[in-house]
This record gives structure tokens, C-alpha cells and sequence, in this order.
């Protein structure tokens, strides 16, 4: 490997060179204390910079090996070093200058989220951190003293800072540290308590605005109703109270405004775990948990949707159905029927963003609609069979309709932003409004015979298959992407919570559409495959020998599912 002169010799010898020069400095050079990367050069200073990656020793880095002993403690260190990095970094950018991003100096920005990103991974002997550097130019003509500034001043003050233990504050990281184990230790208590979530006393649910994910100021902290209160031992953190929401069907009523979608959003983003100082932070559902709602026009591709609907008029085959273009109702029933294979066992809902006609039917309208005239089985006649034969709970949020009461266990009524358990009042209530029986189909698991296929992306008659033709993925924030000319559009996917999760995805598809649709393997064990090699592997599986860029994160098993469902093959 060559030394950091070396580096700096070549850099000088470029100035003043066309920017391709620059492709010259691609390679390893070791520093005092840690190597620096250049994995890839961009073209031009106006294309997206330069790929950069720096790699310290654990032994050299020091921190404590009970931090990056297994994989919750190694994703809260390198998000926290990942934060750390950003602000470093932060405080250099542009301080280089330059046409186009010259001297930009960019590290992942993290959300509220905790999640495994490429930004920063620990592997059993190295802390590797990735970023990228606009290398600067006037013009199209290398700069290198100012390229020379960033890799020789700024950038060894932002590695010393960040990446040694000595250097970092030390209660901080230990604080991040014990807040990631409490939280996988609340998530283990929900399996043995048989929870679906957990909600801690004194949480702060609701964000300061539509815009922003911060905990809103001077708002209702949570309280738990005495009768769903559990607590539990910390191992750092000690004795903590709040809310047990027990499996089965759970219903959130209350009016309008006091606070039942934003417990909803809470309990959706409590498969992540938060940073501390977020107000989420002992918010925990199962890591499975699927927010599910009406998304019609979406893609719907051989599924087995005869749970809910059948006997169409246009006598469609319901067991293996088809739609370019779904209505809200067969939207939901899909993404109902995909979740169970993706292995949800929590489905949430909420009233408002769900197809009427798919969660319930009134008795007036079966009085008046004869249930041969209907194609759908309402959610409302399925929730208790999901429960008891697929063993799938629901967290539901009704505003208007009060059959659900009937099939409920748990009624949490939000009164001013205070939950209160109602399911005993209500219970009794029920004799005096009766459900009339509904004549529902029997229940049966619906079967998945999905395999996934080329799409007809560019594999037309005549011309080169699309296997020489390179996918390209191009990102359009958290909402979607384009691989090739195809859009995949996942706005409705509301437990994405990172536009590097988006990324990911797009990468994912990428590669499952050039190496793994032959046709043969069903979608199941696609992502089945993908999320293993994810998660043994890391992202590099994806690099296929070259190197791996920083601006991904790691999405859920359950959006990998939701994204692959929504690609046009
Ligand atoms: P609902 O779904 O019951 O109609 P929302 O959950 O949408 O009500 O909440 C209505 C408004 O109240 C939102 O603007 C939300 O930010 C605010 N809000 C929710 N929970 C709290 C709370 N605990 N303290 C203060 N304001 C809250
Ligand atoms: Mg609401």
C-alpha cells in the first residue's frame, strides 16, 4: 500500500492537469493512524463527487469491545460516529473552493432513526466510514492545493475526532450505547409477553410539524391506562412503566383531533429504534409490524386476494389476480395478503386512509346488497381470523364506524390525548347494537404462487436483452425511484423512513432484476435471499467486486417485500 506521500506527490503533480487527472489518486494510501481511500473519481466537478472511504484499526480506535459486540451495539456506534462525522465534516464543507461541488465534503445525514447504514460499518477488525469529496477544479483544471487542503488538514482533524475513543465524549456514546440495548431488551419482552407494542409512560408522540420529525414542545406526554400498564427491568436504564398493547385486535377510538393517528404514527415507527431526546425513544412495536392503506391505481401482480374479494362481475380470477391499476379496496386486500408473506405479524390501519367498502358493511346496506352481490368481505369479518388461524394481530383507528367494537380485545378510547381503556364498557354496549352474521366464505390462508420474472423493461424483439444493458436507478427522495425506465413509486410506503433506505431498495431491485429473475425463484425466496446476504453480508454482496458508495441504509424485510410488489415485471 502507498503512504499519504505518496498521495501527496501525485496530487501535486497533477495541478493545473484536465480534471481527469484526478482518476490518477484512485487507490489506498495509509496515514499516521488510519488509511484513506479514494474508491472512485468523478468525471467532472459538476457530477456527483468523488467516492471516499477511511479505515481505522478497532485495536487502534479503542473503544470498548462491549460496544461493537454484536449487531444492536455495532449500528448505535456507528450511528453515533456517523452523526458525529456529519458535524465534523459539517464545519470543513466548501471551506475549499471551486466550480460545481468542489470542496463539498458530504456525510450521511441521520434522521431520528437509528438504522445501519454504509456510511459507517464495523467489521471484526476495522471502523470503515464513507462520505464523498466534490474534488476541486477552477474551471475544468485541477486545483490540488485546495484538494491537498481537505485531505491533509481538514480531513485528519475530522478522522481525529470522530473515530478515536480518547477523543469522543465518552458519557454520550456510552448513553447511545445503553438507550440501543434497553430498547432491544423492551423488544424481546414483547415476544415473551406476548405484546404487539410498547408504549412507555412520559413518551412524547406527537412531531412539531408535517415537515419536521422533532418531538413537539409543551405537548401531552403519554400516560398508560392502569388496566394495559406493564413494567419492566432495564438492564441500564432500570424500572420503566407504560403501555402494553396486547396482541389480538386492538381498537383506537375517539374523536377528531384527540390524538389517535398519532399514536398510529408512533406505533409505525416504533419498529426503529430512536435517538435519545426524540420522545419515541421506549416507543417499541414488534419489528414486523405493517402499516397498511388504500393505495389505489397501484401495480398488483398474481395475487391470491379470494380472502376478501371474489365472484367478481367480469368473473376475474381472484386467486391469482392481476391490475395495472388497482381500486382502493383490491389495493388493500393485496397488500393484506403480501404482508402475511412478508411475515407481518402486526397489521395497522387507520380508518381514514383505508377504503371504506373494504373495512366494513353495514346492516342496512347487507339488508339491501345480497351477499351474492358482493365481492368483498369486509376487514371487519377477517380481522378475527387472521388473529386466531394466522396468528396476525391489528391495531385499528375508527373514528366512525362502531363494528369493530364486536370484534375487539382491547378498546383504547383517546380523550384529550390520554388513552383510556374502554373495553369493558363498551363490551357490555355491544348486546344492545348486535352485528347481524355475516355469511363471510370460510377463512383459508391465501396461497402464494408468485414468481418473479423479467419485466419487459427493455428486452424487446430485435434488440440487445437487457441483460447487456446496465440498470440504472435513479432516487427521487423517500417517495420512489426509476430503475431502467420503470418507476417504482412507494410514497405509500409510510415505515420508509430515509431516503437511503429508498436508495437501498432501488439497489436491491436492481440487482435481483439482473441476477435473480430467472423465472424460476418465487418472490419469497428472492427477498428471502436478498435480506440474508443483507444482513450476513452487508451491502457489499450488492458491489459485485467494486467498492460500495456511502448512501445507503438498511430497509426492513417488510419494505423490501412492499417495494418488489410494486415493480411492473
Ligand atoms: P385524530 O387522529 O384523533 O383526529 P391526530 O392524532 O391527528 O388526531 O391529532 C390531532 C392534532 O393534535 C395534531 O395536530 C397533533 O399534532 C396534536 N397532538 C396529538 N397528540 C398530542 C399530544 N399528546 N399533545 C399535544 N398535541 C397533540
Ligand atoms: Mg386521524
Amino acid at each position: 500500500m502507498q503512504n499519504s506521500s505518496d498521495l501527496l506527490n501525485t496530487l501535486r503533480s497533477i495541478h493545473r492537469k484536465s480534471y481527469p487527472a484526478y482518476k490518477s489518486l484512485k487507490g489506498a494510501y495509509r496515514f499516521d493512524n488510519y488509511i484513506l481511500s479514494i474508491d472512485h473519481v468523478q468525471g467532472d466537478p459538476f457530477a456527483s463527487p468523488s467516492h471516499i472511504s477511511v479505515r481505522v484499526s478497532l485495536q487502534r480506535a479503542g473503544f470498548p469491545p462491549a460496544y461493537h459486540k454484536d449487531a444492536v451495539t455495532r449500528t448505535a456506534l456507528c450511528d453515533y460516529l456517523t452523526r458525529q462525522f456529519y458535524q465534523q465534516a459539517n464545519r470543513y464543507t466548501f471551506r475549499a473552493k471551486g466550480s460545481g461541488k468542489s470542496g463539498l465534503i458530504s456525510v450521511s445525514r441521520c434522521g431520528q432513526e437509528v438504522l445501519a447504514r454504509t456510511a459507517c460499518e464495523i467489521t471484526d477488525k476495522e471502523i470503515i466510514s464513507r462520505f464523498f469529496i466534490g474534488f476541486p477544479a477552477n474551471g475544468r483544471t485541477i486545483n490540488a492545493p485546495e484538494l491537498e487542503k481537505i485531505l491533509f488538514e481538514f480531513l485528519p482533524v475530522c478522522v481525529q475526532k470522530t473515530f478515536f475513543y480518547k477523543n469522543v465524549n465518552s458519557r454520550a456514546l456510552e448513553q447511545c450505547i445503553f438507550l440501543a440495548e434497553d430498547q432491544a431488551y423492551i423488544r424481546s419482552q414483547l415476544e415473551e409477553r406476548s405484546l404487539t407494542a410498547f408504549v412507555a409512560d412520559g413518551a412524547i408522540l406527537p412531531r412539531e410539524s408535517g415537515v419536521s420529525s422533532l418531538p413537539m414542545k409543551n405537548s401531552v406526554p403519554f400516560e398508560s391506562p392502569e388496566s394495559l400498564r406493564v413494567s419492566m427491568e432495564l438492564p441500564h436504564r432500570g424500572k420503566i412503566s407504560g403501555m402494553g398493547v396486547p396482541r389480538g385486535i386492538t381498537l383506537i377510538v375517539g374523536g377528531g383531533y384527540h390524538g389517535k393517528s398519532t399514536l398510529l404514527n408512533a406505533l409505525e415507527l416504533g419498529v426503529y429504534n430512536h435517538i435519545s431526546g426524540d420522545g419515541r425513544e421506549y416507543v417499541i412495536t414488534d419489528a414486523s409490524a405493517l402499516k397498511l392503506r388504500s393505495e389505489d391505481g397501484r401495480f398488483i401482480r398474481d395475487v391470491d386476494i379470494s380472502l376478501f374479494i371474489n365472484d367478481l362481475p367480469n368473473k376475474k380470477d381472484t386467486h391469482c389476480f392481476s391490475t395495472e391499476d388497482a381500486s382502493g379496496s383490491t389495493s388493500q386486500a393485496a397488500g393484506i395478503v403480501e404482508g402475511i408473506e412478508a411475515g407481518s405479524k402486526v397489521f395497522l390501519l387507520d380508518e381514514d386512509t383505508s377504503a371504506t367498502n373494504f373495512m366494513v358493511r353495514d346492516t342496512f346496506m347487507q339488508q339491501v346488497i345480497a351477499r351474492e352481490k358482493e365481492p368483498i368481505t369486509p376487514f371487519l369479518e377477517r380481522a378475527r381470523d387472521l388473529y386466531e388461524k394466522a396468528g396476525i394481530s391489528t391495531i385499528l383507528v375508527a373514528g366512525s364506524s362502531g363494528a369493530f367494537f364486536h370484534i375487539a380485545d382491547t378498546i383504547l378510547q383517546m380523550d384529550s390525548y390520554h388513552p383510556v381503556d374502554i373495553t369493558a364498557a363498551t363490551k357490555n354496549l355491544c348486546k344492545e347494537y348486535p352485528l347481524s352474521s355475516s355469511g363471510a366464505p370460510a377463512f383459508a390462508m391465501p396461497v402464494s404462487r408468485r414468481v418473479m420474472s423479467k419485466a419487459s423493461v427493455s428486452a424487446r424483439p430485435g434488440r440487445r436483452s437487457d441483460r447487456d444493458e446496465r440498470l440504472k436507478v435513479k432516487v427521487h427522495g423517500k417517495d420512489g425511484f426509476l430503475l431502467g425506465k420503470q418507476e417504482v413509486d412507494l410514497r405509500y410506503l409510510e415505515q420508509i423512513t430515509d431516503t437511503e433506505q429508498t436508495a437501498a431498495l432501488g439497489q436491491l431491485l436492481k440487482y435481483a432484476v439482473e441476477h435473480l429473475t430467472d423465472g424460476k425463484r418465487t418472490l419469497p425466496e428472492i427477498v428471502r435471499y436478498l435480506s440474508h446476504e443483507l444482513q450476513t453480508k452487508g451491502f457489499s454482496f450488492l458491489a459485485e467486486g467494486s467498492h460500495i458508495a456511502c448512501g445507503y441504509a438498511v430497509p426492513r424485510i417488510q419494505e423490501i417485500y412492499s417495494c418488489f410488489n410494486r415493480y411492473r415485471r
